[in-house]
């Protein structure tokens, strides 16, 4: 028998609709490092999504499922172009701006971007790779930055538009079309350990689902007096689902543009009071320094949860300690990110070592998320709190493939997906009887410096293309300020002249490896230690890094 119930599709356009109605008065404020943060209200931010969405048809010519670009910080701009590109039911590619450049493109032609939104300040970063995006055709510009970086040559086929001077003028009402809710809405690439980027495509359900869970109380539970600090990037995994979340609420969001530095994130908790924020540990790593050196009234913060990498218990006691309560969270790219909470469970006192301990667990599963533990063998693991496995899930907000396979067909890699069609994590650990999930390793050895990753196996490649290195490993290590860093071993040639200083600036060289991934520990060995399959041992050399058994040079 069927239901007798509508059949409504679940897009974004109804969650702009509604929070720019039902929450019009809403705020996004976004910072300007000036005196005056820029402030704009729910409904007008509905307006210009529709103006957006009439430029992009009307005046570039955007139609159908073709994707358009952010290279863009979090600001109300990108909140318009997040809900303006899938309502109009185009695609959303949110572009990471710390990816070296050569990946940036490569990403850019494998989505086959026509449109980029751009923010001013990121053109130095875009001007130089315009030449390599063969599909982009309207190169859209926002806020302050210097356009002559655009001019002439540098641009060759591509138009550009003032993102006000296109938007100004037009209906500020868009017959939004009743879309498949099941079409793409929104993609973002992960970079793994191997092989190109995978882009991870979400659809208008899987986005809308996983509001709903965001918003639920034992999630995030905002409500319309709440202000939300959204420090985790746009172009990372949606900012967690935020700016979708709120707008179903009305929670107001507090953008911090560029300014995602200590000083300038306390300035804007202690002036703009926000009651929640999100971000990875660095960020608040870096917080807390800045907290303790220029001591400030933060205690409006009630809640921040982290997630991304595992939170230092440190860095959650500290915060306790300032009245700035920890959630914690994990999540993939993949998982659109949430996929599970760490709220203690009912009965467990608060301010307890019982309680300590939930909190530092990765957490619980919502009813939207399945997940299961699987051993080397392939077998099942119980949930006994001790028997560690791969973990898995499956639900409506997680992916079941990549965009676009060699062969122009969904990619769904065996180490990813099981044949049964849930996703295998690559992350490592046990879950208790009680259902709390507590990570113990990765199964890949990607580095996570900062919330962001760096391939291990990239820098090994570019440090064995130098004609004097034999072999290379690199490997995480422990970093105060990152949470981690690279380490390089390398295995010299006989008679090689290299020093870790040319080695370092081989890397940089032509933009090979960006900046920020360049490792500053470097250290020469006779041979990288091997499996019985002749695959770097990096275990092997992560214990004698932790035991001192290296001789590390810093640069
Ligand atoms: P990304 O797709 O860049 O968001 O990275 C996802 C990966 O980050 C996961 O597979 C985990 O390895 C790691 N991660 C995310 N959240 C946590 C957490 N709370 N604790 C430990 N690792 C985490």
């Amino acid at each position: 028998m069927l239901s007798t119930m509508q059949d409504v599709p679940l897009l974004i356009s109804r969650i702009l609709t509604h929070g720019s109605t039902i929450h019009g008065t809403s705020q996004v404020t976004t910072w300007t490092g000036e005196d005056e943060p820029h402030r704009r209200s729910f409904a007008e931010i509905g307006a210009r999504a529709a103006q957006l969405a009439h430029a992009l048809k009307d005046d570039l010519g955007v139609t159908g499922d073709e994707r358009v670009a952010t290279l863009a910080w979090n600001n109300a701009e990108h909140v318009e172009a997040y809900f303006a590109i899938p309502s109009m039911g185009a695609v959303l590619h949110t572009l990471n701006l710390r990816l070296p450049p050569e990946q940036l493109a490569w990403i850019v032609n494998h989505a086959a971007d026509r449109v980029i939104i751009a923010n001013g300040s990121l053109l130095p970063l875009l001007a130089p790779l315009l030449p390599h995006l063969k599909p982009v055709e309207h190169v859209v510009v926002t806020g302050p930055g210097d356009r002559s970086l655009l001019d002439g040559a540098a641009v060759g086929h591509i138009h550009v538009h003032e993102y006000e001077d296109l938007i100004a003028g037009k209906p500020t009402s868009y017959d939004w079309p009743e879309l498949d809710e099941r079409q793409a809405a929104a993609m973002c690439y992960t970079s793994g350990t191997t092989g190109d980027p995978k882009g991870v495509v979400y659809s208008h359900r899987s986005v809308y689902l996983h509001s709903m869970q965001v918003n639920m109380a034992q999630s995030m539970g905002l409500t319309d007096e709440d202000t939300s600090l959204v420090v985790v990037p746009q172009f990372h995994v949606n900012a967690w689902g935020l700016p979708h979340a709120t707008f179903m609420t009305g929670v107001n969001m507090l953008m911090p543009d560029r300014f995602l530095q200590p000083a300038p994130l306390a300035a804007m908790i202690e002036s703009e009071r926000p009651t929640h924020a999100a971000a990875v540990p660095t960020i608040w790593q870096g917080l807390l320094a800045e907290l303790t050196a220029n001591p400030r009234d933060v205690s409006c913060l009630g809640q921040v949860t982290i997630g991304g990498s595992a939170c230092p218990p440190s860095l959650m006691e500290a915060f306790d300690k300032l009245g700035m309560r920890v959630c914690h969270a994990w999540g993939m790219t993949e998982t659109s990110p949430l996929g599970t909470i760490a709220r203690p469970p009912a009965g467990v006192a608060a301010g307890t070592e019982e309680e300590f301990a939930y909190r530092l667990t990765q957490g619980r599963f919502p009813a939207g998320v399945e997940g299961r533990l699987t051993g080397p063998g392939g077998e099942r693991l119980p949930w006994d709190g001790e028997s560690a496995g791969e973990l898995e899930v499956r639900g409506p907000w997680i992916a079941g493939a990549y965009y676009n396979g060699p062969d122009g067909e969904p990619l769904r890699p065996a180490d990813k997906f099981s044949e049964d069609g849930w996703l295998k994590t690559g992350d490592v650990g046990t879950i208790s009887a009680d259902g709390y999930l507590t990570l113990t390793d990765r199964a890949k050895d990607v580095i996570k410096s900062g919330g962001e990753w760096i391939s291990s196996v990239e820098l090994e490649n570019a440090l064995m293309s130098h004609p004097d290195v034999a072999e290379a490993a690199v490997v995480a290590v422990p970093d105060d300020k990152w949470g981690e860093r690279p380490l390089a071993t390398v295995v010299l040639k006989e008679g090689s002249t290299a020093t870790f200083e040319t080695l370092r600036a081989f890397l940089a060289d032509e933009g090979k490896i960006a900046k920020w991934q360049l490792p500053e520990r470097w250290t020469i060995v006779e041979a990288v230690p091997k499996t019985s399959v002749g695959k770097f041992d990096k275990k092997v050399l992560r214990r004698q890094y932790a035991e001192g058994e290296l001789d590390v040079t810093s640069l």
